[in-house]
């Protein structure tokens, strides 16, 4: 018999979680656009700043050395928790910071011309758009998009004839930020691996979601960051098939990142630290690892059912409010714990502040996926995102609160 998810105890984790806003408790569904941190993560941080806080991989002595090795121990726990080898794992800004350095060192390697395709989906975060943009503005390559149906699910059947011969790159996020829907990975990698084109996943909202197994996923290049992972800003993790980091150049240059320097030119070191120039985000790095061993230790088998209970509570309940328009409504695609909607008559940004009046806070606006609310008609829309720690009675909340939108702004109501 599988015990019920101990929402109480992950909470008491999270310090923030005790904040009041305007009186009330503060119920936060703000985790796609960042999560909380719990006290590991702000423990591990503070104790390495204030006991091993020194610059890595240089310097001969004692707290360089210790620093070193949390960073490079950080490094395998970051690894083992995507299913890959410390070696595969290169340390970025965030997923932001991997998809850029993805993008710029293709342009740099010439590996894309004119005629090349670059396929993307409609479904796109900017972050795994606008660098694809501009390596095709830059190649000559032509850019397409797998276009997203009504359901929010891919069209996949345009996706067979858009993935061709032509096909360099096939980008695409494992979970919109926006529609919450799983995408088929497999099936998109099996497409793209008929015609030999490298396969880059956006791992931003599934990470703190779903377990990965990047080694075994069949994708070559995967991003995700530690600030929607329970871990600090400014560090994410970039991760490559061995041949495929081999094979890429530098993106950005500078120190540490190399064997040999003269006056002409350089060598450069192996994958990693080829991609790590200048100094490392450390503290963060630790974090994140804190972070990850943290949610390790979890149930996390009880953990993904409360979420998936989490889930479909929210979307019925969205479902059953008059005026609301959900993006991405479909039963039929495995999802998270994350969901935009629309209020008829009442703008985001308004139905934002009244939520907030309720301490609930939600994302609003266009979630920077303004293809994709083009393609549903909008500019903007609102977007409650649960975690761990998210309870029934929080998603009750907000759906109560959601629920008096429409009447406290006049929607709907005959003048
Ligand atoms: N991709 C997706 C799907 C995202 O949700 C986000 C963050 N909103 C990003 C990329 C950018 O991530 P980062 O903040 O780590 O740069």
């Amino acid at each position: 018999m599988t015990l019920p998810f101990d929402v109480d105890a992950v909470r008491a984790d999270f310090p923030i979680l005790e904040t009041e806003v305007d009186g009330h408790p503060l119920v936060y569904l703000d985790s796609g656009a960042t999560s909380q941190k719990p006290r590991a993560v702000l423990d591990a941080e503070r104790d390495f700043l204030s006991r091993a806080n020194a610059a890595v991989h240089r310097g001969a002595h004692t707290l360089a050395a210790e620093a070193t090795e949390l960073f490079e121990d950080a490094r395998v726990t970051v690894a083992e928790f995507v299913g890959a080898e410390p070696e595969q794992i290169v340390w970025t800004s965030g997923a932001t910071g991997g998809l850029n350095l993805v993008a710029g060192s293709l342009g740099y390697a010439g590996r894309l011309r004119e005629g090349d395709e670059i396929v993307v989906t409609e479904a796109e975060h900017h972050a795994n758009l606008i660098p694809w943009q501009e390596l095709a503005r830059r190649t000559g390559a032509r850019l397409r998009h797998i276009p997203v149906r009504e359901d929010g699910t891919l069209d996949m059947d345009a996706a067979d004839s858009l993935i061709g011969a032509r096909t360099k790159v096939l980008a695409f996020p494992h979970v919109s930020n926006v529609l919450g829907i799983v995408n088929p990975v497999a099936d998109l990698v099996a497409r793209a691996q008929a015609v030999g084109a490298l396969t880059v996943l956006d791992a931003c909202q599934s990470a703190p979601h779903l377990a990965l197994d990047l080694s075994a996923s069949g994708v070559d290049l995967a991003v995700f960051s530690g600030h929607k992972v329970y871990g600090p800003y400014g560090i994410g993790a970039l991760w490559g098939r061995d041949e495929v980091l081999d094979a890429l150049p530098p993106f950005t240059t500078g120190g540490s990142m190399i064997t040999t320097v003269t006056l002409d030119e350089a060598e450069y070191l192996p994958p990693p630290q080829r991609f790590e120039a200048g100094t490392q985000p450390v503290s963060q790095a630790v974090g994140f690892a804190a972070a990850l061993r943290w949610l390790g230790a979890q149930d996390l088998a009880a953990a993904n059912a409360h979420e998936a209970a989490l889930e479909r509570r929210m979307r019925e309940g969205l479902r059953s409010i008059p005026g609301i328009r959900l993006l991405g409504d479909t039963d039929a695609a495995e999802r998270v714990a994350l969901q935009a909607f629309a209020v008829d008559g009442v703008h985001a940004h308004d139905v934002g502040q009244f939520l907030d009046s309720r301490g609930v806070a939600v994302r609003v606006g266009h979630h920077c996926a303004q293809p994709l609310h083009r393609r549903f008609g909008l500019t903007a829309s609102v977007r409650a995102s649960a975690a761990i720690h998210t309870t029934t009675d929080e998603v009750d909340t907000f759906l109560d609160a959601v629920s008096g939108v429409r009447s406290f702004f006049g929607a709907g109501v005959a003048a």
